[in-house]
C-alpha cells in the first residue's frame, strides 16, 4: 500500500515549527490584551449560507474557493473560508450588543480555501484577527491599524507598506459605481476574462484584479477617494489624523478594495517584501452593514485578519527564537532513578529540564544537553549523589563545580 500523505495545500506542524507558532501565539495574545480585545472562538464548520450572505455570492472566495458540501442530513455546510462571518453570527446569536455598548474580539484558528497551493498559499491556512463592534468613530479604525502595525513590528515582520484607502458607503458608492462602470466599459475589450465578467456583477471588484495588463489599465480609473460623500470624507480624514498622531506610517492606495461585499469606508492591507507574489500579510476594513445583513441590529464593525504562515514567512529571526532548556540532568547507571526524580523536582519548580531514558554514555548525554541548548548539564555521579552533591557544568562559560543539591537547584531554576 502506498504511504498515506497529507492533502495538497495542507501540512503538518512539527515540534520545532510548532514552538515558533506557540511563541507567536503568546506574543499575539499579549498584544490583544494590551488593546483590550477579548478572545472568541467559533466553529470551523458553519452553514454555507452564512458565507454567501456575508462574504458575497460573486466573490472568488464563495464562488471558487469555498469547501462547501452537503452533510448526511442534507444540510449545506462549509469549512469556514474566513473568520469575520462566524464572529458576526456569534455576536448576533448571543445578543452581545445588548450586554455592552461595544465589543472588541480576537480569534486565532484555521481557515479553508480551495486555492492553487504554493508558498504562502495553502488550502488549510491559519489566521488571527480582530473585530470591533459598536463603534462608528474613525479612532477605532485607526487604533486597529496601529495595533496591526505595532504588532507586526514587535514580531519582527519585515513590513513593506501599509496601504490605506476609503471605498465610500451606500451614500456615495452608487454614483462612483456609475463613473467606474463608464470607465471600464470604455476599456472592456482589453480587460481579462474575469474582469469582463465582474463588470456586470461587481465592477468595484475589478479594481482588485492582480493581472498585470488590467493593473496598467486601471491606473487611470476614477478613484473612490475622489468621490466620497461628506460623511465618508470626514471619517477618512479622522482615520488619517489618528494614524498621524500615533505615528503610524501609511500610503494611500486607490487599488485596495478588499474581497468582501460588506466593506465600507476604511480598507487597508500590509505587505512584506519577503513574500514575493503572495505579498499580503494582513488586511481588513470597516463593515458597517454586515451585522444587520446577517439579521442583527444596526451595529457598525471594523476588523482585520493576518495570515499566520505569512507572518512567520516574513518574520526575521531571532524575534521568535526559543528559550533554551534550563538544564540537562545526566546520570550514571547507578543514578538513573535519582536523575528522573531530581528532574521531576526541578520541573515542579518551573525549570525546563530533560534527562536520559536510554542509559547512554555520559559523553552522549553531554552532547544531547548541548544540542538541546541547555544552559547547564548536571552530572549525577554516584559518589557525589551519595553526599547530596552534583557536578554542575555551565555550557555557556564552560566552567564546572561541585555543589550541594539545593544550591545547584536554585541556580538551575531561579525563583
Ligand atoms: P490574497 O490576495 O493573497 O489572496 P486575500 O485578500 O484573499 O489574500 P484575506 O481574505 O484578506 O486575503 O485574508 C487575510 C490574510 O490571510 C491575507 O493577508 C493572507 O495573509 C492570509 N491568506 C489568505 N488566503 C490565504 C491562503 N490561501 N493561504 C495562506 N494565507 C492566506
Ligand atoms: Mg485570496
Amino acid at each position: 500500500m502506498d504511504p498515506l500523505q497529507a492533502l495538497p495545500g495542507t501540512y503538518d506542524l512539527l515540534p520545532e515549527e510548532a514552538a515558533r507558532w506557540d511563541r507567536l501565539h503568546a506574543r499575539v495574545a499579549d498584544f490583544m490584551a494590551r488593546y483590550a480585545y477579548g478572545r472568541i472562538e467559533t466553529p470551523h464548520l458553519e452553514p454555507a449560507d452564512l458565507f454567501s450572505r456575508s462574504v458575497g455570492t460573486d466573490t472568488d472566495i464563495v464562488q471558487k474557493e469555498m469547501y462547501a458540501f452537503e452533510d448526511r442530513g442534507g444540510r449545506r455546510l462549509a469549512l469556514r473560508p474566513e473568520g469575520t462571518a462566524g464572529v458576526v453570527r456569534a455576536f448576533i446569536e448571543h445578543s452581545l450588543d445588548k450586554q455592552r455598548p461595544y465589543h472588541k474580539l480576537w480569534y486565532w484558528g484555521p481557515m479553508f480555501r480551495a486555492e492553487r497551493p504554493q508558498k504562502g498559499r495553502y488550502r488549510q491556512f491559519w489566521q488571527f484577527g480582530v473585530e470591533a463592534f459598536g463603534v462608528a468613530e474613525p479612532s477605532m479604525d485607526a487604533e486597529q491599524i496601529a495595533l496591526a502595525w505595532t504588532l507586526a513590528d514587535s514580531l519582527g515582520v519585515v513590513a513593506g507598506t501599509l496601504r490605506l484607502n476609503s471605498i465610500g458607503d451606500a451614500q456615495c458608492r452608487p454614483a462612483y459605481r456609475e463613473l467606474l462602470l463608464r470607465f471600464l466599459t470604455g476599456i472592456e475589450s482589453k480587460l481579462c476574462d474575469g474582469c469582463r465578467a465582474r463588470l456586470t456583477t461587481n465592477p468595484l471588484r475589478v479594481l482588485d484584479c492582480k493581472e498585470a495588463g488590467c493593473r496598467r489599465l486601471l491606473a487611470d480609473a476614477p478613484r473612490t477617494v475622489d468621490h466620497l460623500c461628506d460623511d465618508c470624507a470626514r471619517h477618512f480624514d479622522g482615520v488619517r489624523a489618528s494614524l498621524d498622531s500615533m505615528s503610524v506610517p501609511y500610503r494611500l492606495d486607490p487599488g485596495i478594495v478588499r474581497g468582501l461585499d460588506y466593506y465600507v469606508r476604511t480598507a487597508f492591507e500590509l505587505d512584506s517584501p519577503r513574500l514575493g507574489a503572495q505579498s499580503s500579510v494582513l488586511g481588513g476594513g470597516r463593515y458597517d452593514g454586515l451585522v444587520k445583513a446577517l439579521g442583527g441590529g444596526d451595529v457598525p464593525g471594523v476588523g482585520w485578519a493576518a495570515g499566520i504562515e505569512r507572518v512567520l514567512l516574513s518574520t526575521e529571526e531571532p524575534a521568535l527564537t526559543s528559550e533554551p532548556l534550563h538544564a540537562y540532568v545526566a546520570a550514571f547507571p547507578e543514578t538513573r532513578e535519582a536523575a528522573l526524580a531530581w528532574a521531576q523536582t526541578l520541573r515542579a519548580r518551573g525549570a525546563k529540564v530533560e534527562t536520559d531514558h536510554q542509559g547512554r554514555s555520559l559523553q552522549a548525554q553531554m552532547k544531547e544537553g548541548s544540542s538541546l541548548g541547555a544552559r547547564y548539564v548536571a552530572v549525577l555521579g554516584p559518589d557525589e549523589w551519595g553526599k547530596g552533591e552534583v557536578t554542575l557544568k555551565n555550557l555557556e562559560s564552560g566552567s564546572q563545580e561541585v555543589l550541594v543539591l539545593e544550591r545547584a537547584g536554585s541556580l538551575i531554576a531561579p525563583a
